[in-house]
């Protein structure tokens, strides 16, 4: 490889708002035949709301709101975030949460107002022997709109689920379709269930989908489908999507996105506009030409 056109190429990308810290991952981009994009905070704005609060029965909707939101003072998640404005605009003081902990991947789980309230996906409410079958339907609806159903249990029995749901972003569907044109397979890897992944991916063309993966399984994806003998630019943003942007041919992280994703990162697009993965692809391919 000649290094000028390397240097050229990562100076363009700069211009652009690609910011190459690998000058190999410019190389290897060219070379890329699977993206695995991470959709929470990658595909969607990560801003996500709380659309629809269903409580179970005997259950105040406020009661439910305010001791969630309790809990999820304790959590920097986006979906804590939902949760926590949500509760706001209703004007409900929550009190503090003591005796946090949070099951990364599955929820969130603390006292408040002297309750054990938890919060999060049927994996948790498993682990917690909390019974959801009353609210298993609406929570089905919500995922089938392409919402997260998250289940709230207070005291060990359910008492309702928040429904929130995370805008993709505008640039999402025509960068794929920019990226499939060039020959890429596209899947989507995200810690959110299959029906609530599905849905979305079916809004953005994306037939491939990794849901309900542990951020620790992540990578392990990354690695599958490296041995069965694809070349692999992963895309993510959050903490949890380090070790997979570090397990990739070339991991590109989002801009706003954590620091930890950054310094995994051989490319960072500075801004979370997904066309940038396209434009990233096609700066490799024009340095790659230029070097031959
Ligand atoms: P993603 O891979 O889409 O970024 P995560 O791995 O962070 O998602 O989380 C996976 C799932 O775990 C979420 O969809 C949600 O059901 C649950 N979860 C995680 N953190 C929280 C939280 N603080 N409150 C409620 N649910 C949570
Ligand atoms: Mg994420």
């Amino acid at each position: 490889a000649t290094p000028m056109s390397i240097m050229v190429g990562v100076g363009r990308g700069a211009h652009s708002g690609i910011l190459i810290r690998d000058a190999q991952a410019l190389e290897r981009m060219e070379a890329i035949d699977t993206l695995v994009v991470d959709k929470t905070g990658t595909l969607t704005e990560g801003k996500p709301k709380v659309v629809r609060i269903i409580a179970a029965e005997g259950v105040d909707e406020s009661d439910l709101l305010r001791l969630g939101a309790g809990v999820e003072q304790g959590s920097e998640h986006p979906l804590a975030q939902a949760i926590i404005a949500s509760a706001k605009e209703r004007k409900l003081a929550s009190s503090a949460v003591s005796n946090f902990a949070s099951p990364s991947g599955k929820g969130a789980t603390g006292t408040v107002e002297g309750k054990q309230v938890a919060l999060g996906n049927a994996m948790l409410m498993g682990e917690l022997k909390v019974a959801t079958s009353a609210l298993d339907q609406a929570a089905e609806a919500a995922r089938q709109d392409g919402a997260t159903a998250i289940y709230v249990a207070v005291d060990g029995r359910t008492a309702g689920v928040i429904a929130i749901a995370d805008p993709v972003k505008p640039s999402a569907a025509s960068a794929l379709q920019a990226l499939r044109a060039e020959g890429l397979r596209v899947v989507m890897l995200t810690g959110d269930n299959e029906t609530t992944a599905r849905a979305v991916a079916k809004t953005l063309g994306i037939d491939e989908v990794e849901a309900g993966v542990l951020p620790e399984r992540k990578s392990e994806v990354v690695q599958r489908l490296r041995g069965e003998g694809r070349t692999v630019a992963m895309a993510g943003d959050g903490v949890n999507d380090a070790p997979a942007l570090a397990a990739a041919d070339v991991g590109i992280a989002m801009g706003g996105g954590t620091d930890v994703a950054i310094e995994s990162a051989g490319i960072t697009l500075l801004t979370g506009d997904l066309m940038g993965l396209v434009r990233a692809r096609r700066l490799s391919v024009a340095t790659m030409r230029n070097i031959r």
